[in-house]
């Protein structure tokens, strides 16, 4: 690490004591965007670095709600509003009881460059709560909902703030924040992304996170003259990214062999099908169980409180949570002959994973530009939205792939080193120098 990075580490390690995923996101950053900010005065003397790891507002807020037994609970909320440089605030919303400040500020973090990188104009955000909706009924989790959003509608607004899902935040949750925003505020309007389709969602939204991904991996399985034809294909999660990029896998001939959730994975050697994944799609979004109950559904091995990274594959697609891959993770996957990672999740690579991937010279898609399809279409429903009409279905997903094959392309135009791409250092040079360039046309913002 050179001098000057960890004197800027040294500092935001200081100010933002215990958030070590901030630490981590933000330092990764900084080594893709400091020799450019060191070479550029605009950069450098605006202080732009410094200015951009503080976010513009943090809201943290109380959330009490009545249980079914008529007990209180308490849980906490938060909205980052991280960089409205180029837009409104947009990124998505987790309930997860690990959420707390750091890991929100990380997400908020790689918000901003992820949303730079889809060629929409969307500034940086994210939230939620350190609520756990598994095991809560649906009146307990509209409860929790409707009183999230008694606090956070003060704060958002389609010009200002348009949160979306994201971990335990799905069309359910989505649903029942959008009616409390109506009913406080008395106004229908695009304020939330992954809406109902039959009240402002956009198609192809549930699926264009998982469906970016593929698109984006086909793009770099191009570069090296291969496609994703006859891959074998690791997936982790079974949730809203793991399923839709399953149904793209198995839609361009390629074979899935594991999903996963916190208790475990199941392996399917023959590969998951068509109808297999309806089972899961079903276990896991109607019947809210557990993954171990596929493996009862369909033949398939079951491994307990594993992840799947031991398999053999092709190529791996995380797209369960961060820091899912470890270095030895990462090693096993070199090993046994991975040549391509896709990651849907948001930093599911440690930094020493990473370094193992790029080391190998294999193809490594970072989340922020590999699962950037998810928020692009948020911001696609945005302007259908302001719009008042409707995409097809067919049109959406041509936006997507586009949207895809040109963040594709400004990971390859910044982040070439001789033959081998440094998707890492692309996604973060890209995403970097427009939203830059607009805090420093905007005056000291
Ligand atoms: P879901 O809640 O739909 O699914 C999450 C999946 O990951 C579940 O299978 C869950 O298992 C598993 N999981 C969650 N936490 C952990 C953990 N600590 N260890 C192991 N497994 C875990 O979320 P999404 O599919 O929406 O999100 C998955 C990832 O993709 C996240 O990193 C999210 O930030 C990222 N992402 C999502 C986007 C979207 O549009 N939804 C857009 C861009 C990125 P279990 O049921 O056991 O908790």
């Amino acid at each position: 690490m050179s001098k000057k990075i960890a004197e800027f580490m040294a500092k935001v390690i200081e100010k933002n004591p215990a958030e070590k995923e901030f630490h981590q996101a933000v330092l990764e950053v900084a080594e893709s965007v400091m020799p450019l900010i060191e070479a550029t005065p605009k950069y450098k003397n605006s202080m732009i670095l410094e200015r951009m790891v503080e976010p513009e507002r943090v809201l943290m807020f109380r959330v009490p709600w009545l249980d079914d037994k008529g007990e209180i609970q308490i849980n906490r909320g938060f909205r980052i509003e991280m960089n409205s440089a180029i837009g409104p605030y947009k990124g998505g919303l987790r309930f997860h009881p690990s959420v707390n400040l750091g890991v929100l500020k990380f997400l908020a973090f790689e918000q901003v460059f992820k949303n730079s990188l889809t060629t929409l104009p969307m500034g940086g955000g994210k939230g939620g709560s350190d609520f756990d909706p598994k095991g809560k009924s649906d009146n307990e989790v509209m409860k929790f909902c409707q009183s999230f959003m008694l606090e956070l509608c003060k704060y958002i607004g389609p010009n200002t703030d348009v949160p979306a899902g994201d971990i335990g935040v799905g069309g359910r949750e989505i649903g029942y924040m959008f009616g409390q925003y109506k009913r406080v505020r008395n106004e229908f309007t695009g304020v939330l992304t992954g809406k109902g389709l039959n009240w402002g969602g956009s198609l192809i939204r549930s699926e264009a996170t998982g469906y970016g991904c593929v698109y984006f991996v086909q793009e770099m399985l191009k570069t090296r003259g291969e496609s994703l034809k006859g891959k074998t294909c690791a997936v982790s999660g079974s949730g809203n990214v793991a399923q839709y990029t399953v149904e793209k896998l198995i839609e361009l001939g390629a074979k899935v062999v594991t999903l996963s959730d916190s208790d475990g994975f199941i392996y399917d050697a023959g590969g998951i099908d068509k109808k297999e994944l309806a089972c899961v799609l079903n276990l896991k979004n109607v019947k809210r169980a557990r993954i171990k109950d596929c493996a009862k559904e369909f033949t398939c091995k079951y491994f307990e409180k594993k992840r799947p990274w031991s398999v053999k594959c092709d190529i791996a697609f995380p797209s369960a949570t961060q820091n899912e891959i470890s270095g030895d993770d990462a090693k096993m996957l070199v090993k046994n002959g991975c040549i391509a990672i896709g990651e849907g999740a948001n930093m599911p690579t440690t930094p020493e994973g990473i370094k193992v991937f790029q080391n190998a010279k294999i193809l490594y898609a970072p989340g922020k530009a590999a699962n950037a399809g998810g928020v692009a279409t948020s911001g696609l429903e945005m302007s259908q939205n302001s719009m008042r009409l409707s995409w097809t279905r067919e049109e959406v997903d041509r936006r997507l792939h586009d949207i895809m094959i040109a963040i594709h392309e400004q990971c390859v135009k910044y982040g070439k080193e001789g033959k081998y791409i440094n998707y890492v250092k692309g996604a973060n040079l890209a995403g970097f120098i427009k939203v830059a360039d607009a805090m420093i046309d905007q005056g000291l913002v």
